[in-house]
């Protein structure tokens, strides 16, 4: 990316308005690039593009002026509607050196042979006059439109038409053109000049345009630093963080004579790839589990998903009313100290504290201190005013005697010390001072949350954006809850459990449908997906049969990890990367499902979703019955308390969607062996615990 400037040479010191540049690689900008004049850009821009295409890389070239004027200039200039043809005629024509360069007298020779009059071209930045370079707008004119398609949808773009004056870009244009046609003579064939040429060559050159990005770029710019730089390096990042079907979007565009902006109607996808905190993806490895191991403990499985699963949502500035129940994206800190000020708690009457041991008379100053209205003036020392609670304690005033313990009459209030100083009013900042940091990123946000929030002063907060999480059922025999249903068909009973478990996680529920038992159908499925949410869940096919196409799938694109995981209910579970988007592979059987889903699902997307790690709260209580575990696999029984004892349900069949229902909670029973008898202390779960 190339911050061009038709400016003179800037001296050695990196100054702003000046050359920038900044390579990025794979997501990662260099340092940016100082460059003090255009013919030692011109050296650096030849080099960098012959290393990478003797380094076989491709490289996409952004510079920051027009590639084209409004339409109509270029037949007018050259007799061909080439914006190419520009290019050359500029080139031919623009003498340039790093002292200065002829733009003026160019601009005022192109008017001439237009012979309109005086115009497109204007303001003369020069002492001597021009022939046919008007100065100021008055009696110029311009056959052509002002601004170029692009631009009339940019807002904040100067015309390529005004030569001088603070912030013009005319001479960027001319001496751009110029350069990006010399560029192209150097390596032929090898640049195209994007859009006019398809983008197939080894260099693609392309317009930018920073201010796209410019909240990123405000952001990121701190007291020093040179914008120009950090606009360079944003672009740079962005540009070469962008998804290739995101980039190809933007690169779809048809504007054979003006040009386009890269990324123009993009805004979004843009800023979120130049987001400083958007988030890097995830390991490729991240569901790999240790080789060798057979079967793997529950423990070693979350500390595994702990371990590898990061934050994918990236952030977004919510007012309050809108942040309910999200997740905090960087730390927040007080604006103004809580209180405020000094002021009341109580109605009363304020003095000079502390107030003597025995009777007590002050003489009543005229006035009084309400919330909203403060007492401008002071309270003489050995005088008290009126005060009501919350009012701001006037100067001469740091003590408040409570309305139940006075008598008042003739111009006095009366009551009985001893009383000490500060009693019944409130320190300024003594619930949080200015600047400290009252809550910290991945903090989900509450509605106590939210009016601390507000009491410090503040009316926006930064947020991640939702997690959307994708619900997929898989399998031949499954049918919509309320369709006709024929033999050996059941009810889709897992999505709608899913869906609505996902709703109370506080992540974004997305509803992918059904699929049947068909690898085609779910590849697209899961394609379509992929572009859409951030995780998915999908029911059935998991384990390693015939019929088990998720897994199959998964398999099949070199992206499955097969967990068997030493936990009842719950076979394996196949966990994957989809084109980058994690997919929990769930068994079929209702209460499998949900139980992998409360196990391992929830605190994933809890890490996913930037919350931190989840550990559900249990409680240990005596059972209400008996049983003989057998040693080897973690088991979760479908429970509930009654008379603060746990009872399980009656039956341990894992396709029982009764008992889940029946059931308050899950009674947890460690990997050992174990005999309960009624009475003994078991773990319970409440399905509250996990946010249910
Ligand atoms: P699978 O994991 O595909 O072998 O399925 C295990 C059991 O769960 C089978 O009896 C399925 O019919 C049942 N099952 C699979 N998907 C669902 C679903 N969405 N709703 C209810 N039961 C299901
Ligand atoms: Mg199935």
């Amino acid at each position: 990316m190339v911050d061009w400037s038709g400016g003179n040479d800037t001296g050695s010191a990196p100054r702003k308005d000046a050359i920038w540049a900044c390579v990025a690689r794979e997501g990662e900008a260099e340092a940016p690039v100082y460059l003090r004049n255009r013919d030692l850009a011109e050296t650096w821009l030849a080099e960098l593009i012959a290393d990478e295409l003797a380094a076989g890389r491709r490289l996409c070239l952004g510079f920051d002026f027009p590639f084209g004027y409004p339409a109509g200039f270029a037949r007018a200039l050259t007799g061909r509607a080439d914006p190419l043809a520009v290019w050359a005629w500029m080139a031919e024509h623009l003498e340039d050196s790093p002292a200065g360069n002829n733009r003026f007298d160019l601009a005022g020779q192109i008017n001439r042979t237009l012979g309109d009059g005086p115009g497109p071209f204007w303001f003369n930045g020069l002492k001597r006059e021009i022939d046919g370079l008007p100065r100021g707008l008055d009696g110029r004119v311009n056959p052509f439109a002002e601004r170029r398609a692009a631009e009339a949808q940019a807002s904040g773009t100067f015309t390529c038409w005004q030569m001088g004056g603070a912030g013009a870009v005319g001479g960027q244009v001319m001496t751009g053109l110029a350069l990006l046609h010399r560029l192209r003579g150097r390596f032929p064939g090898q640049l195209a000049a994007w859009p006019f040429e398809p983008a197939d060559r080894p260099v693609v050159l392309v317009e930018t345009w920073p201010t796209l990005i410019d909240t990123v770029v405000r952001a990121r710019t701190g007291p020093g630093d040179i914008r120009d730089a950090v606009q360079v390096s944003a672009v740079a990042g962005a540009l070469s963080r962008l998804e290739p079907a995101t980039l190809g979007r933007m690169l779809d565009v048809t504007a054979p004579e003006e040009g386009w902006i890269l990324g123009l109607g993009h805004e979004a996808a843009l800023m979120a790839a130049a987001d400083p905190l958007a988030p890097p993806p995830l390991r490729n490895d991240c569901f790999a589990l240790p080789a060798g191991v057979d079967w793997t403990p529950v423990d070693a499985a979350l500390a595994l998903l702990r371990d590898r699963l990061t934050p994918v949502t990236g952030p977004e500035t919510l007012p309050l009313g809108a942040a309910l129940g999200r997740v905090l994206a960087a730390p927040v800190t007080a604006l103004r100290a809580n209180p405020p000020q000094p002021n009341t708690a109580v109605d009363g009457y304020g003095f000079a504290g502390p107030a003597p041991d025995g009777p007590v008379r002050l003489p009543l100053c005229e006035g009084r201190s309400a919330a909203g209205a403060p007492f401008g003036g002071v309270v003489p020392a050995g005088q008290a005013l009126r005060v009501l609670t919350g009012a701001a304690l006037p100067e001469g005033v740091d003590t408040v005697v409570l309305d139940e313990d006075v008598s008042v009459g003739r111009g006095q209030v009366a009551f009985h010390g001893p009383l000490k100083r500060g009693a019944n009013t409130r320190r300024a900042g003594e619930d949080v001072a200015e600047g400290e940091v009252i809550l910290q990123p991945g903090r989900v946000l509450t509605p106590a949350d939210l009016a601390l929030i507000a009491a410090v002063g503040l009316g926006e907060v930064a947020v991640r954006r939702p997690l959307k999480v994708g619900v997929l059922s898989t399998g031949d025999e499954i049918v919509e809850p309320g369709a006709e249903a024929g033999p050996g068909q059941i009810f889709d009973a897992n999505r709608v459990m899913l869906l609505s478990m996902l709703a109370r996680f506080g992540v974004a529920p997305v509803d992918l449908g059904r699929v049947p038992d068909d690898r085609d159908a779910l590849r697209e499925r899961l394609d379509g997906a992929a572009g859409e949410v951030q995780a998915v869940l999908t029911s059935g096919g998991a384990s390693a049969g015939d019929e088990d196409h998720v897994s199959a799938l998964l398999r099949e694109a070199g992206a499955l990890q097969e967990w068997r995981i030493a936990l009842k209910p719950g076979r394996p579970l196949a966990l994957g990367l989809w084109q980058g988007v994690p997919v929990f592979g769930l068994p079929g059987n209702p209460v499998a499902a949900m139980v992998c889903t409360l196990i391992f699902a929830r605190p994933a997307l809890g890490l996913l979703a930037g919350r931190g790690w989840q550990e559900p709260w249990a409680i240990e209580v005596p059972a209400a019955f008996a049983k003989r575990k057998k040693p080897g696999r973690r088991e979760y029984l479908r429970a509930r308390l009654r008379d603060g004892r746990a009872e399980v349900f009656k039956s341990e069949g894992s396709g029982r969607i009764s008992g889940l229902s029946w059931a308050e909670g899950l009674v947890e029973l460690a990997d050992g062996g174990r005999e309960i008898r009624p009475g003994d202390p078991v773990r319970f779960l409440p399905f509250s615990a996990f946010g249910l």
